[in-house]
């Protein structure tokens, strides 16, 4: 065995016709999901939260067009992301979310990248990074106020607003919160949230503040401070549960038809055999399964399903058990000039929804994003410049 020339990761093929599906993102759309976010935050400063790969879209078209949009500040989870932004856009502001573990700090510095501090171990780290190297280093103080994730505790920042020296050895450029429950308009944990949040910063110097992700924007003056920072409505996905979602779609999915049968009543399709045909049937097998990203629960019959994929803009139900490259569909009922071999269906897009694939997945559109695979021929309209 040799070690030059191994790749980890077969690269998926530059051509649509040798991957099974393709995954098409449409950049315009998320330029304009990111402008309409930024005049709901006015006026405070609209960020954009690109962890996981911009949910999976792709890190770097994404910082691109988001840049071009007028974004300057980043959020990533992990300091390899960040340091990736950092080579994409020399310029942004850049904070990482999961803060420092140990030893960290110097990598923090090279790569101009601000961590949100989650505790005061985290902050006296990069207070002594700081007087290492001689300068007064960005970062943000996450503090937690119900979640019960990142963040200090209440009581914690009562001691870290005590303690002058800590504070003044770096630069408090960010006091930064999470909401719970900001999907919910009405829940009381946002009201209980946004007070927590207000007393905790009061006690800190003066700094920009940021509370919101995409459902945050929407809750009104109180909850955008100076800074939003959505991630899933930028991709397209409904920042409400159960409300119409004022979002543009910006990723499509396409899986080709690989072949078409046809069953007679009483046969069953896919392994362990949960569906049967009860009437002469037209099946699809489409190219992408569960390791595509297509989950597994969305095999007949779903959760609020069936889940659907369109062909010929016609809907055709998933049949049978998702499988590791395939899916199969009920195309009986589709135009036999679409339902051929070659064709592809879209399984993703303006037609089947990233929602309703989170519904009938039972999961969230974050899921169905961050799961997408890596063997799609993906397509970024309008083209990269
Ligand atoms: C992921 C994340 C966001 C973005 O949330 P969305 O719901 O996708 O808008 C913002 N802030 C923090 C701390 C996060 O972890």
């Amino acid at each position: 065995m040799t070690t030059d020339n191994c790749n980890w990761m077969t690269p998926p093929p530059a051509s649509p016709e040798l991957a099974g599906g393709v995954l098409s993102i449409d950049l315009a759309a998320l330029a304009d999901n990111w402008r309409f976010m930024a005049k709901k935050a006015a006026p405070a400063q609209c960020a954009a939260t690109v962890k996981a790969d911009a949910y999976g879209l792709g890190l770097e078209p994404a910082a691109r067009a988001l840049w071009s949009a007028g974004c300057r500040t980043f959020f990533v989870a992990l300091p390899h992301e960040g340091a990736a932004l950092r080579a994409i856009l020399p310029e942004a502001v850049v904070y990482v979310l999961d803060g420092l573990l140990p030893g960290q700090a110097a990598f923090y510095g090279e790569h101009a990248l601000r961590p949100a501090l989650a505790s005061l171990e985290e902050i006296a780290e990069w207070a002594e990074y700081c007087k290492t190297a001689e300068a007064r280093l960005p970062a943000a103080v996450h503090a937690d106020t119900g979640i019960s994730r990142l963040g200090l505790s209440a009581a914690d920042v009562r001691r870290l607003a005590a303690r002058a020296g800590l504070l003044t050895s770096f630069r408090l450029t960010l006091v930064m919160s999470h909401l719970a429950c900001g999907d919910e308009p009405g829940h009381e944990m946002n009201a209980r949230q946004r007070a927590r949040f207000d007393e905790l910063r009061a006690l800190l110097p003066d700094a920009p503040a940021s509370l919101a992700n995409s459902p945050g924007t929407f809750l009104g003056e109180g909850f955008t401070h100076g800074l939003v920072r959505p991630g899933i409505a930028l991709y397209g996905g409904n920042p409400f549960s159960g409300r119409p979602n004022p979002m543009k779609p910006v990723v499509s999915l396409y899986a080709p038809i690989l072949q078409v049968r046809n069953v007679e009543p009483g046969e069953t399709v896919g392994y362990s055999a949960t569906w049967t045909a009860a009437r002469p049937t037209k099946l699809a097998i489409l190219g992408l399964g569960y390791a595509d990203g297509y989950l597994r629960s969305l095999s007949w019959p779903a959760h609020d399903g069936p889940a659907q994929v369109c062909i010929g803009g016609q809907y055709a139900p998933v049949v049978g058990r998702v499988s590791m490259d395939s899916i199969t569909v009920d195309v009986t009922d589709v135009d036999a000039d679409f339902a051929v071999r070659g064709m592809r269906a879209e399984v993703m897009g303006a037609h089947v929804t990233v929602d309703e694939l989170a519904k009938w997945a039972g999961t969230i559109p974050y899921e169905i994003l961050t799961s997408l695979g890596m063997r799609y021929t993906r397509l970024y309209s309008p083209a990269e410049s």
